[in-house]
């Protein structure tokens, strides 16, 4: 099996790394190689977006296992100190994975380029100065007028992240959705806006119109693109996928508790 390692510069996840890779080499695996079926990732969920974007063009042929050295690891299995565990399972490897869903992001520029993006976690507009002005369609279908800083399109497991913060539902990842966030929206006698998120289904997409000759700010993930003129942007389910190496099955609802309450609990029903 050809594994590659991607790790933040944290002296805990570099350390990790490097015990990870004589590891791995000892029992025989082909690491670090350009073309891998399996990536790990070693820091937080931020190492693992990373890691997605590199990947994202063949994430048919890829699958991903997170470690995390302390951060938050919503997407990560594995600690740190848990090297020889994981060099076990990928020994026992049969191929086994869980799949979530992505977004597709069509962004059609002023100057009549156009850009594809996916998106793991979600995808944001704002403006550069003052209210954020957009047209919102479902479907082909005006929608409404928003005005406000700006609008939030999330996938499933990003629902735990910006989304959450913008007071979004949590989806669980088995319904391939895409949920739309509004970042403080003006509503009042005459501007109104549906003020509050949206979950739409998989054969549904999302379009926002911004108001012509104004620069946007687009955020795919981590990334903040440099300010442009936009005249449309699609968002819809994507039909690719990530695919995770499922060696560890934690249910989603379990994952959720542990990354926000955390507490102890009473012996389950
Ligand atoms: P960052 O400061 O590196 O990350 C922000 C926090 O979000 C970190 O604790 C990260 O976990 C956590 N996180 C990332 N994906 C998550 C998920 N799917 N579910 C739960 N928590 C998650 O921010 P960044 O690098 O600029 O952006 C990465 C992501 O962070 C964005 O996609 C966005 O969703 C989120 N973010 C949220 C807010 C907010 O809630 N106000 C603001 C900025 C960014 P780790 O510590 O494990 O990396």
């Amino acid at each position: 099996m050809r594994i590659a390692i991607q790790a933040n510069n944290n002296a805990s996840s570099q350390a990790a790394r490097q015990k990870l890779i004589k590891g791995l080499k000892q029992a025989n695996f082909e690491v670090d190689v350009p073309h891998p079926e399996v990536v790990i990732t070693i820091g937080g969920d931020g190492t693992l977006l990373s890691a997605f974007h590199r990947y994202a063009a063949v994430l048919d042929e890829v699958r991903f296992i997170g470690v995390h050295t302390g951060h938050l690891g919503f997407y990560t299995d594995w600690r740190d100190y848990e090297t020889d565990e994981l060099i076990a399972a990928l020994k026992r490897d049969s191929g086994e994975s869980t799949s979530y869903p992505l977004l597709d992001v069509l962004v059609d520029y002023e100057d009549g380029t156009t850009a594809h993006f996916l998106a793991l976690n979600e995808a944001t507009l704002k403006g550069t100065s003052g209210t954020m002005r957009t047209d919102v369609y479902v479907k082909e279908n005006f929608f409404e007028s928003f005005r406000g800083d700006g609008l939030c399109v999330a996938t499933p497991t990003g629902s735990t992240a910006y989304s959450k913060s913008n007071g979004g539902a949590v989806i669980h990842p088995r319904l391939a959705a895409l949920q739309m966030t509004e970042i403080a929206s003006i509503n009042n006698r005459v501007f109104r806006t549906l003020a509050a998120p949206m979950i739409l289904a998989p054969d549904e997409w999302v379009s926002l119109r911004p108001e012509p000759f104004q620069e946007y700010v687009m955020s795919i993930d981590q990334f903040t693109a440099k300010p442009a003129m936009i005249n449309a942007i699609r968002f819809k389910v994507a039909s690719e996928k990530i695919r995770f190496a499922s060696y560890r099955h934690m249910h989603f609802w379990d994952r959720v508790e542990d990354a926000f309450i955390g507490e102890k609990k009473p012996d389950a029903l």
